[in-house]
């Protein structure tokens, strides 16, 4: 599933193709993704310029005049920056077209995607009362630490929580906690300051080391078989169920939080 890294990555793949540029039209090849597609896509997109790609948690938003379009990859949604004459796939489902001569193209062989609509001045429902940017400084160890108070869940399921801070999935939620030290089972309101300072240093430091992997594939956005960099190859506990811990060389343990599969080191983490 493309988490912020990769949609981060996605939104300064197609950035420089779109931004500035007239929509001449839009193609929707089915009438809905996740959720029903708003009409305000055929009717007010086309024509427009798209102002900016800005990301909010994995919300990719477009602004243009007349409203911002958001678009979710979902769990399998990949956008590519396409000449419009590129051969349509079964997964294709939607292409924006620009006075460029190329498509935005959205695959979505999963449909658990979403392409909405925004009106000016609006917040959508979907992105109200969602927490803080974690690569920004609305974000950090305080902040952990003060809602964290009294709460009972375990520390690793309160990271997730996109109330608290957004973005932060599975993958990064379990490398974080195991390069803080702590275990993902503790519950978060008995988890210290210094620890949660630790915490979401290594939030930052590993979702900003994933987006500049990322970086390097993005000239796969003009390429019709290209896909988004993924940070697999470097992770320590994530997936690594009974392998050996590559600190301490103890089996990686998974146990289930919040109905998420967790891997930790029990070694390593406490
Ligand atoms: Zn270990």
């Amino acid at each position: 599933m493309p988490e912020l890294p990769e949609v981060e990555t996605t939104r300064r793949g197609i950035a420089p193709h779109i931004v500035g540029r007239r929509v001449t039209g839009v193609v929707l090849r089915r009438p809905d993704l996740r959720w029903p597609i708003p009409p305000e896509i055929s009717t007010l997109l086309p024509g427009q310029v798209i102002e900016a790609v800005e990301r909010r948690a994995k919300y990719l938003l477009m602004p243009t005049a007349a409203g911002t379009a958001l678009l979710h990859l979902g769990m399998s949604g990949m956008l590519r920056v396409l000449p419009e004459t590129t051969p349509i796939g079964k997964h294709d489902h939607v292409d924006i077209a620009f006075d460029t001569g190329n498509v935005l193209r959205f695959t979505d062989p999963r449909r658990f995607g979403a392409l909405l609509w925004q009106m000016p001045g609006e917040t959508h429902e979907l992105l109200e009362g969602i927490g803080p940017e974690p690569l920004t400084d609305d974000f950090d160890g305080d902040v952990l630490w003060r809602l964290s108070r009294g709460r009972s869940a375990a520390v690793k399921t309160f990271l997730m929580d996109n109330a608290v801070v957004v973005g932060v999935g599975n993958i990064y939620a379990s490398e974080a906690l195991f390069a803080a030290g702590i275990d993902p089972r503790r519950a978060a309101g008995k988890v210290s300051r210094e620890r949660y300072a630790r915490l979401a240093a290594e939030v930052k430091r590993i979702l900003a080391y994933a987006i500049d992997r990322g970086g390097t594939t993005l000239r796969d956005f003009l390429a019709p078989d290209g896909a988004p960099g993924y940070f697999f190859q470097e992770l320590f506990v994530y997936g690594r169920a009974g392998d050996a811990c590559k600190i301490c060389g103890h089996p990686v343990r998974v146990v289930t939080l919040g109905q998420r599969a967790s891997f930790y080191c029990a070694t390593c983490q406490k």
